[in-house]
């Protein structure tokens, strides 16, 4: 997806504060963040929203949790607390339709 705003992150064609990367994903901090500790959590392969997930990405899904559990660590925040959110399409408030996983964390967040 040559215009993805986060396939050209992830290819550096685009500048990010870089958490975290490898072969399979990219995590860098959100340009606004919404908490001391936002990092964004990317495939590297373009998949447009959580509903266009298919079995073959399950071991992708389960690396990028993994991963967000590494970073809240590294950031942190494991112990005292963190989350985890898909926004998918619309009413959720879906802005890039390239896959991420937002970490929060760093405060107290409200209740959903
Ligand atoms: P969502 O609303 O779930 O689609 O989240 C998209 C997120 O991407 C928002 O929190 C934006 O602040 C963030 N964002 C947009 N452009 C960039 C960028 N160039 N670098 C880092 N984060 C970005
Ligand atoms: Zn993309």
């Amino acid at each position: 997806m040559e215009s993805c705003l986060f396939c050209r992150i992830a290819k550096k064609e685009l500048p990010s504060k870089m958490a975290y990367e490898d072969d399979r994903v990219v995590a860098f901090h959100d340009i606004s963040p919404q908490a001391p500790v936002h990092v964004l959590i990317c495939p590297r392969k373009h998949i447009a929203t959580l509903n266009d997930v298919t079995a073959e990405d399950t071991a992708l899904l389960v690396h990028m949790f993994d991963t967000a559990r590494k970073l809240a660590e590294q950031f942190g925040v494991a112990q005292k607390g963190y989350r985890t959110v898909f926004n998918v399409n619309a009413e959720a408030g879906q802005t890039v339709f390239h896959l991420h996983l937002h970490v929060l964390g760093g405060r107290k967040l409200t209740a959903l």
